[in-house]
């Protein structure tokens, strides 16, 4: 297959690409398993860590937190990381000298640790549905969608020479944007030619949210407004109805799954299949970088859905194993969705891990994406 390569009897894998990442999360991994004492206010002791990094945080250390992240990842045989850049500006809302100054942290951290990246400069206009901005969500808003598109034109402006960098832009669910500012600002992707990325349809609880306020699903809505397309990544998308996996299919759309974030929060199980065979472009996310294993990511699509679906193998196309599938989503389809052209490389590989004792040469893939750890990474 494609860029999966044998030569001189060796297999040569493309590397990595993690679609959806927030680094600065991988700062809360040991919060993120405990019951919050009862009567303490918060909804969870990781939502109470988060709200106090987010307060807390400088363009100092979400550089050294991006670093320890992205570190991870690129011995995870990640080379490619979306970046979901939620932070923006000082606490309590007011913009740094340089408005840009966290986006250049982060793409700084990724460069450092070989990475190319493409940094989703995501756009928020209010705290929820119903919601003004509050509290640690003054950082990420911006005071309109001109200010706030004149910050993604700059940044689009000053990396645009830079080949192991993208600017993509992005919206962290429906209700932190005003749904008449969607149109804008996927005019605003189409005319740069940037990525899209749209987180939607996380929780049961979303998706009620838009049909209360908008009439219709978060994908309808989507569709309705002239958004869907083929530069879109739709990240969790976990509660998407059959008819809008045909939607998003039909645009070509990627899909961009997180499933060891839904893992850890009990989001669900999505269905996967219907987003498969509808054609949407699946990859995968470290999100919040809970459990940072890219390889994790990729076999949990396929052993998710068998579990969901009490059956065997579900994503293999006839001219691929289902291990190449996987790792064509994981490296080629996840560098796309970062607005890159190919993999960027190739990872090498330490044959003689201990997970790879007893492997055929010829199934060494299939043992990689269902049975190692990151240690088979050189
Ligand atoms: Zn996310």
């Amino acid at each position: 297959m494609g860029s999966i390569q044998r030569i001189d009897g060796r297999l040569h894998l493309p590397a990595l690409a993690t679609a959806h990442s927030h680094a600065y999360r991988r700062a809360l991994r040991d919060q993120a398993q405990r019951h919050v004492p009862a009567g303490a206010g918060a909804a969870s002791l990781w939502t109470e860590a988060l709200h106090e990094l987010i307060d807390n945080l400088t363009p100092e250390s979400l550089y050294q937190i991006a670093r320890v992240a992205y570190e991870e990842l690129r011995r995870g045989g990640v080379r490619t990381v979306g970046e979901f850049h939620t932070i923006h500006h000082q606490a309590g809302g007011k913009p740094y000298e340089s408005r840009v100054e966290l986006s250049e942290a982060l793409i700084n951290a990724a460069r450092a640790e070989g990475h190319r990246v493409c940094l989703v400069r995501v756009i928020q206009g209010r705290g929820g549905f119903d919601r003004q901005p509050e509290g640690p969500q003054l950082r990420c808003s911006d005071a309109s969608l001109d200010v706030a598109l004149r910050d993604v034109d700059d940044l689009w402006a000053s990396y645009a020479d830079q080949p192991e960098v993208r600017i993509g832009v992005g919206v962290h669910g429906l209700g932190t944007v005003s749904p008449d500012w969607l149109p804008t600002i996927a005019e605003f992707a189409d005319r740069h030619h940037l990525p899209l990325h749209i987180a939607l349809a996380e929780t049961t609880a979303d998706v009620e949210a838009c049909v209360a306020e908008t009439g219709k699903r978060p994908v309808e809505l989507l569709a309705d407004l002239g958004v869907l397309c083929d530069r879109l990544v739709a990240v969790h998308a976990t509660h998407v109805s059959p008819a809008e996996a045909e939607l998003l299919g039909q645009a070509q759309a990627y899909v961009c799954l997180c499933p060891t974030t839904e893992r850890s929060r009990g989001g669900g199980l999505g269905d996967i299949t219907a987003l498969y065979q509808a054609g949407a472009r699946l990859c995968t996310g470290a999100d919040g970088h809970v459990l940072t294993s890219p390889l994790d990511d990729l076999r949990s699509l396929e052993l998710s859905e068998r579990v969901r679906l009490g059956k065997g193998i579900v994503l293999a196309p006839p001219e691929r194993t289902p291990a190449e599938e996987l790792w064509h989503i994981g490296s080629e389809l996840g560098s796309q969705a970062c607005g890159f052209d190919d993999a960027g490389g190739t990872v090498r590989l330490e044959r003689a891990a201990p997970e790879l004792s007893l492997v055929r040469e010829a199934q060494l893939l299939d043992a990689i994406v269902f049975g190692a750890s990151d240690r088979v990474f050189l």
